[in-house]
């Protein structure tokens, strides 16, 4: 014998009855025998609430009403064979004018007891269950609707009543007894109390009917059939990387539905559980697929927990005073005020000293709560023992659940450290001593971040997902875009990691997309967007969306972004940027930055901006974190007077070789912008500030290798004649170079907290010496490389190599490792 449940999704439908019949048919044809319970069609027990309480208020809506009779007669028409119709299509009819003369009642009275809500909601079942009767009856044969209201008995607490069991039971098993030979389909959700008012078992409550079923007839099996793949780990709607769970234990699962898993009514458990009956969840859309086994053990599975689950509009209420500390019977006498009002505290948490207790309750009973509690202990709070009762609003509740959890360390620090990193403030934290579940208050607008963020946390065989938003689609933006486009396949497969591009701007449009930009086609996309560039709008748009792992890629040169950086990592969004101007502006506003990077525990990475993507910034950090002391940093970092150097050589007069420089795009459109060595400077700046010291670029010694007239030349083309002119000047260091059989190097050098950069001549015991093309070199001294310094080189410009450093530094983002 088995109970199949169907909710309100399968039978809410043409196509899912359709599917429902098979399922049926399938179990008969197996010789099954099987007892049905469903819902009310989806959407319907919530239409009825509504109409219900307006009512109440004076007048509900007609047109709710047509739509409540229509949902049924459309199935009727659709499932039903024309002659056989009319029976149905009246039995129905008399019902619904029940329930438009009770909803009339309702409205003169404007008055809507439990009592009689309760009679109204149940009209939701009884429909559906006389509707699905009917298709059964005309599809598989021999089946009559059964109204549960007549064989479950409850106490008087409409709304959510309690079974008394034992009368239940007995009646249950009499009515399979006096109908064996049909196929029954029993109502879920309602049942009546020893005076034969309906009652109704909580929102819901259709999959606690199949488990009292069940368990009345000790059942082999109960079957709730739903609308996804079984219990998953977390709500397919809020995490798309939710997957099924192939069992898990009777505490597991209520744990879980308790915590806002709302794929099964938590009491479902408890007389399923007493005689060890399996649950099954199903889904009426794939019935092929396993689904959910619920069952007495937990079974071992690769993760510290199973699911996680939330619940939205919780309310906190803090109580607070001396008077608490020892005084005995006070936790008692509170919670038992508050049941005896059917409050429900959702979780509570004590600090240790015993001087508060935070209860969280959901927000409708809130006011409720904090109204009696005042009046309970008026004494206590008149005579200071009590604090004011306090309440926070607009919260959530997220759970981690698992059985495993128990026997493992580092859960807590696990979920702790993924809420944390994505700038989630808990509010409030319990822990069952049973350590099957761990669960934490957090802001309502943050549930949805914490579930995916804690999700990508613990399943961790599951492709981590970074949301990058990025500015700038320059020569390093669209660089960047196309690496990441054709590394996506590699970083999915081998690194576990899905990059969703979900903002992107330049100066003159943005888009959004949270699904993520199509990589292969955002240049049309971008360029076609109805959204005019708004670097402030962009920045509020990013934090609106609140999405996990999230990073702000500046690819630009512009002096603008900078100024938001403090404000996104306020946001616990990480930042990684090729743009040199935040670290090279004041030192303060390098302190700043730095410091509130540090607090929100996010990343700031900007490897780029010294030596593009050679490991520059990177190996300084690990030399002084492992304990390392830099004596001296010498480098080259301009791979524009790297370029002009190397070929400044035999014939070629120095504005020649500047001339090619620029038309090989090595240098900015003015190439004294690279000659007056002020990039250079910024970089020697960063990794002396990186390095720890306090310093301004007003404090760089810089010699500029141009002779004052070209400096102050009006324009490129003058610059030009004024380098010809100055000919000799340059000749005469080429010369000196050549007799002394040196090269021309320019040197920046950090040393005691003192940058200087300035023109030297090398010989070749000089590790400069042998410096190619537009090859940056840096040589770092210290305590441990003292002898042979430790020497990084290679090329130290270029989109692509500069992208690519961008690159690394997103997938070096620590929350994704
Ligand atoms: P029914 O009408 O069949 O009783 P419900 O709407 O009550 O269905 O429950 C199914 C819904 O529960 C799913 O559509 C899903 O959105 C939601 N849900 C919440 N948490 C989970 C979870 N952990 N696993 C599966 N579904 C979940
Ligand atoms: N129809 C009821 C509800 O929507 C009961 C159920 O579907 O389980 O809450
Ligand atoms: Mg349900």
């Amino acid at each position: 014998m088995k109970v199949l449940k169907f909710g309100g999704t399968s039978v809410g439908s043409v196509e899912s009855i359709r599917a429902v019949v098979e399922i049926v048919k399938q179990e008969r044809q197996q010789n099954n025998s099987i007892i049905l319970v469903v819902s009310a069609i989806s959407g319907l027990t919530n239409l009825l609430t509504k109409l219900s309480e307006e009512a109440s208020s004076g007048s509900f809506d007609e047109n709710d009403l047509k739509l409540f009779q229509e949902k049924h007669f459309e199935i009727v028409k659709a499932l039903i064979d024309v002659p056989n119709q009319n029976p149905i299509l009246t039995k129905l009819k008399l019902l619904m004018n029940e329930l438009e003369a009770l909803l009339e009642g309702v409205e003169i009275l404007k008055e809507l007891s439990p009592q009689t809500k309760d009679l109204i909601l149940s009209f939701g079942e009884r429909c559906s269950a006389l509707l699905i009767a009917k298709v059964m009856q005309e599809h598989v044969g021999n089946s009559l609707a059964i109204n549960a209201s007549d064989y479950i008995l409850t106490d008087h607490n409409f709304g959510q009543a309690n079974v008394i069991e034992e009368k239940s039971f007995q009646n249950i098993q009499q009515l399979a007894k006096d109908y064996s030979d049909k196929l029954l389909v029993v109502t879920g959700f309602i049942a009546a109390n020893e005076e034969g008012r309906v009652t109704t078992l909580g929102r819901g409550g259709s999959d606690y009917t199949a488990a009292l079923i069940g368990a009345a007839l000790h059942a082999e099996q109960i079957e709730i059939w739903t609308d996804v793949n079984g219990m998953m780990t977390a709500d397919p709607r809020f995490v798309n990387k939710a997957f099924s769970l192939e069992n898990l234990s009777y505490t597991e699962a209520m744990e879980l539905s308790y915590f806002g898993a709302k794929v099964i009514y938590p009491p479902t458990m408890a007389p399923a559980f007493k005689l060890r009956i399996p649950i099954l969840i199903k889904n009426t859309f794939q019935p092929d697929f396993e689904g959910t086994k619920i069952q007495f053990d937990s079974q071992p599975t690769d993760y510290p927990i199973k699911g996680i689950s939330s619940i939205k509009d919780i309310a906190l209420v803090n109580i607070k005073g001396s008077g608490l500390v020892g005084k005995l019977g006070f936790s008692g006498k509170l919670f038992s005020l508050l049941a005896q009002h059917h409050i429900n505290i959702v979780l509570i948490t004590q600090s240790s000293s015993e001087h508060s207790i935070t209860l969280a309750i959901h927000h409708n009973e809130v006011e409720k709560a904090k109204q009696l509690i005042e009046e309970e202990f008026c004494l206590e709070i008149a005579a200071k023992w009590l604090e004011p009762i306090e309440i926070e609003e607009n919260l959530g509740i997220i759970a981690i659940v698992g059985e495993n959890m128990k026997k493992m360390v580092g859960v807590s620090g696990k979920l702790f450290y993924a809420l944390g990193r994505n700038g989630i403030n808990v509010r409030a934290i319990a822990q069952g001593s049973s350590e099957y579940n761990i669960s934490v208050v957090i802001n309502e607008n943050d549930l949805s971040k914490a579930l995916n963020a804690v999700h990508d946390a613990f399943f961790n065989h599951l492709k981590k997902t970074i949301h990058v938003f990025n500015v700038g689609v320059g020569n390093i933006g669209s660089t960047f875009l196309n690496q990441l486009e054709k590394q996506k396949d590699f970083l999915a497969k081998n690194n576990d990691i899905e990059i969703k591009l979900v903002g992107l701007s330049n100066s003159k449009k943005m888009m959004f997309d949270e699904n993520g930009i199509n990589l292969s086609n955002w240049k049309n996309e971008l360029e076609n967007s109805s959204s005019p560039a708004d670097l402030n709008e962009f920045i509020q748009k990013m934090k609106q969306y609140n999405l996990p792992n999230c990073v702000f890629v500046d690819n630009t040169a512009s002096s603008d972004l900078p100024n938001y950086y403090k404000q996104i990592f306020e946001s616990s969004i990480s930042v990684v940027t090729c743009n040199k101007i935040a670290n090279s502006s004041s030192y303060q506003e390098y302190k700043k930055l730095k410091e509130t990077a540090r607090k929100y525990g996010i990343d700031f990475l900007y490897e780029t901006n010294v030596g593009a993507g050679l490991p520059i910034i990177s190996v300084l950090k690990d030399l002084r974190m492992s304990g390392d002391q830099i004596l001296k940093i010498e480098a080259i970092l301009s791979g524009t007077i790297s370029y002009i150097f190397n070929h400044f050589k035999g014939e070629n007069t120095f504005a020649e070789i500047v001339k090619k420089a620029q038309e090989l795009g090595y240098t900015e459109p003015d190439p004294r912008d690279d000659l007056s060595g002020i990039d250079f400077m910024r970089k020697m700046l960063i990794l002396a500030r990186d390095n720890g010291y306090e310093i301004e670029a007003g404090d760089v010694k810089i010699d500029s290798i141009l002779p004052k007239s070209c400096l102050e030349a009006a324009t490129v083309e003058d610059f030009y004649q004024e380098l010809v002119n100055e000919n000799d000047y340059f000749e005469k260091i080429k010369h000196q170079a050549d007799e002394e059989q040196k090269v021309i190097r320019y040197i920046g050098i950090l040393e005691d907290g003192k940058i200087s950069i300035s023109l030297e001549l090398v010989d070749n015991q000089h590790p400069f010496y042998a410096l190619s093309g537009s090859d940056n070199i840096i040589s770092f001294t210290t305590a441990r490389y003292k002898e042979r310094p430790l020497v990084v080189k290679g090329p130290g410009a270029g989109a692509e190599v500069t992208a690519a450093g961008v690159f690394a530094d997103l997938v070096n983002i620590s929350s994704i490792r």
